[in-house]
């Protein structure tokens, strides 16, 4: 049995490729620094890797940004719009940072690489482009490089590539309709060339990942696999293949992948343990198979019991020779160490008893191999791990922590509280117009002002005692009323009060929701060097008290314009936390709705007029496979839906969405019946905002224009243009004017010229407007 690791966490245990990388960008570090601190992380990856035990250590899994553009780098996958930089920046680093941010400097302006949900996970990769009549070259050589380096620290790793299906399949076509698997042959010897490099300084074994192999394929996609890997054995009948899915099941590519020339296939045994059976039935003896059988994408400690059934099965079937342990994927999505974990008051011994990390993991890995093969020579009948193991489990599973009896019983009111429904949109819009008094095209933000240095600091002030709450309060205060000044000046029509005092959108209601507990060093990337510290949901949700009325209310005191009650959705809470697996997430997530449904009637009660549930994971917990999407989209309306049941028709429910793909979901989005839903749009160019018109999407709709996601500042005639674009799909009456997400992430100067920028946009196309009228 062999033990290996998919890939391992690539932002350091205290965050160092965050400091490292902002540090860069702002020019406060030089180039050498930037990848020196990325070497450290490596190095030590490899290291703790190693001492776990673990067999086949992956290389090229670390990434300055995003793994995929990476891929686009090394594959030599240039957008034409970054040609011009490619003499001009004479740095490889910094042209591959102008790919993922945009470039605007030196008289370039030139925007970002698109940006998506990695399947059903919150991590973004950069979307690669093709054109038809794409080219590709060896470009970068990163993955050479980085097994050179390993090999040199004394490693010899399992480089790990984006398979070329799966590469071509996440991307998308620049401008021209194409199938994009087209361009396979024109890809493929460049795939070659890599491997050609990779076989030449001793690699023995390489990790294709090809995700897509448990989604639903078509034939040509399949035909494609069956050739693509063909060609790969052929020019190199020595290397090792393991070829990796992860985040479902094989399913009916199962016939196809047991037949691929590879030498491994790792399957998702958290995920999906069933497939395990049908692949042992299907063997055809040729593959080693991977079992993925600890959560690369949870925080539980392993069962061991359950995972040791399935090894046995494996083994006894396909034979000890030809199993390999692992995590069900690559670590990415793990927090790196629960060893970090000291404060007792985020997260009590009780429950960190229960958990295992990114370190942990591979101790579980090691520790199963050990038992698995003890078992099978038969050397040991009670094997001290598994005891303690088990007896972790059984303290969890009876722990009188994680149930309460009010909240099972409140689920069965669910179908009487969901009774409670409101008017039709039409009617509703006429009673808020009514009380909002809203111009055409109105204009508002999605919630959060800059998240400054100084607010942070007041925080973990706060934190320390250095700050007492009255204190800190004035400061929040302060900042909010400022803010509502400032839209309040700038001519905003729907006002927010700016979430100073969040530390993060999900965290700040688990804290104050029962049932949630926090790591401190629990940090997952979420794209580029934006990471998030999900809370873990152990237990049943409910709310105790109030959570947001207080600053609401004081934001709304402060202006006669509609101030928006701010809240995170069910389903986000859920999607962005990591769930207990002890029962259906959607048992979970109807709990969470009913607590934020205590504060929406108290938010109305309060006065407020408008209120904003955010949804933005709503699309990433799609599952990958299409047989298992209905039921999801099902559960994930009705929750929301249950979030606001009983509002009045005259409170404007508006929700967001940090994404622009729609197609698939666009009933499901209606059925949410939000009166606003403010989306993403612009790095898409407004793309995808077609969906809405040809659905005839009946709500209102804030397609986003400001791209918050880069630090570069829309021009008022390009948020002009966009706004047309927008104007010749939605509807008039339907559309507001917002950017694409909160401002969280951005510096107070970059925010408030994007945003006068807007409004002026949206000021100059209305009066175009009353000229064309006249
Ligand atoms: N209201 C949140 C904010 O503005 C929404 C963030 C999000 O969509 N991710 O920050
Ligand atoms: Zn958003």
């Amino acid at each position: 049995m062999i033990t290996h690791n998919l890939g391992y966490p690539r932002i350091g245990a205290a965050r160092e490729l965050k400091k490292a990388s902002e540090a860069f960008w702002n020019e406060k570090i030089t180039m050498t620094e930037l990848q020196k601190a990325g070497e450290m992380i490596r190095l030590k990856n490899w290291q703790s890797q190693k001492e776990a035990g673990i067999d086949i250590i992956p290389s090229n899994d670390f990434s300055f940004y995003d793994h995929v553009l990476d891929m686009s780098f090394m594959l030599g996958a240039i957008p034409v719009r970054f040609r011009c930089l490619r003499n001009y920046l004479s740095d490889d680093m910094e042209f591959y940072f102008a790919m993922a941010r945009g470039y605007q400097k030196d008289g370039f302006d030139i925007r970002p690489m698109e940006m998506t949900k990695w399947f059903d996970t919150n991590y973004h990769y950069i979307v690669p482009e093709f054109r038809k009549s794409q080219g590709f070259e060896f470009l970068g050589r990163k993955a050479v490089e980085e097994f050179i380096e390993a090999k040199k620290a004394g490693f010899i790793t399992k480089p790990v590539l984006v398979g070329p299906l799966s590469y071509v399949l996440l991307g998308k076509c620049e401008s021209e309709e194409f199938d994009r698997l087209d361009i396979l042959p024109a890809l493929l010897p460049v795939y070659l060339d890599i491997l050609y490099a990779l076989v030449e300084n001793g690699a023995e074994w390489i990790q294709l990942d090809e995700p897509f192999l448990a989604t639903s394929l078509g034939e040509k996609a399949k035909e494609l696999y069956n050739l693509v890997y063909k060609e790969i054995r052929s020019e190199f009948p020595q290397l090792k293949i393991l070829l990796t899915t992860y985040f479902d099941s094989i399913g009916d590519n199962i016939d196809l992948a047991v037949n691929l020339p590879v030498d491994a296939i790792h399957l998702d045994l958290v995920r999906a343990p069933e497939q395990l059976e049908i692949f042992l039935q299907k063997d055809t003896g040729r593959q080693m198979i991977s079992l993925g059988v600890v959560d690369g994408r949870n925080v539980w400690k392993n069962d061991f019991a359950l995972s040791l059934r399935l090894i046995h099965e494996a083994v006894e079937k396909a034979g000890e020779q030809r199993i390999m342990i692992a995590p069900s994927c690559s670590l990415i999505h793990s927090p790196i160490d629960l060893d970090l974990e000291n404060d007792e008051e985020a997260l009590p011994l009780v429950i960190r008893d229960w958990l295992a990390f990114a370190r942990q993991k591979l101790d579980e890995v090691e520790s199963l191999r050990e038992i698995a093969s003890q078992r099978i020579l038969n050397v040991v009948s009670d094997n001290l791990k598994l005891h303690l193991n088990q007896e972790s489990i059984n303290r969890r599973k009876t722990s009188a922590l994680i149930h309460n009896e009010d909240v099972k019983n409140r689920l069965s009111f669910i179908p009487e509280i969901e009774k409670t429904g409101r008017s039709s949109f039409s009617s509703r819009k006429i009673r808020q117009q009514k009380s909002l008094n809203l111009p055409l095209f109105p204009t508002t933000t999605i919630g959060s002002f800059p998240q400054t240095a100084e607010v942070r600091s007041w925080r973990s002030k706060l934190k320390k005692g250095e700050l007492d709450a009255r204190e800190y309060d004035m400061l929040i205060g302060e900042e909010i009323r400022k803010a509502v000044k400032w839209q309040e000046e700038a001519g905003f029509d729907v006002l927010v009060h700016g979430e100073f005092e969040r530390n993060d959108m999900v965290e700040y209601f688990g804290e104050l929701l029962e049932g949630f507990a926090f790591t401190r060093n629990g940090w997952i990337q979420s794209y580029g060097s934006r990471y998030v510290k999900p809370p873990v949901i152990y237990g049943d949700v409910w709310r105790s008290s109030p959570m947001t009325i207080g600053w609401i209310t004081y934001a709304q005191s402060l202006t006669a314009k509609p101030v928006k009650g701010m809240l995170t959705g069910p389903v986000t809470i859920l999607q962005w936390s990591f769930v207990r697996d002890d029962q259906p997430r959607a048992e979970t997530c109807f709990q969470i709705a009913l607590a934020i449904r205590d504060e929406v009637l108290d938010l109305e009660k309060a006065g407020i007029r408008v209120i904003q549930i955010d949804e933005p994971a709503l699309r990433e917990g799609l599952p990958i496979r299409n047989e298992k999407k209905k039921a999801y989209l099902e559960a994930a309306v009705r929750a929301f839906r249950l979030s606001y049941a009983g509002v009045r028709d005259e409170t404007q429910v508006h929700t967001h969405m940090c994404y622009s793909e729609f197609s698939d979901i666009m009933e499901h989005i209606a059925a949410l019946d939000a009166d606003v839903l403010t989306i993403e749009c612009s790095r898409s160019n407004m793309e995808l905002l077609d969906v809405f018109g040809k659905f005839n999407y009946p709500n209102d709709i804030g397609p986003g224009i400001y791209d918050i996601h880069s630090p570069r500042i829309p021009s008022i005639p390009e948020l002009e243009s966009l706004i047309s674009k927008a104007a010749a799909v939605i509807p008039e009456s339907q559309l507001w004017i917002n950017p694409d997400c909160g401002l969280k992430t951005r510096n107070w100067d970059e925010v408030k010229q994007s945003l006068s920028n807007m409004l002026s946009a949206v000021k100059k196309v209305k009066q175009k407007r009353a000229v064309e009228a006249r």
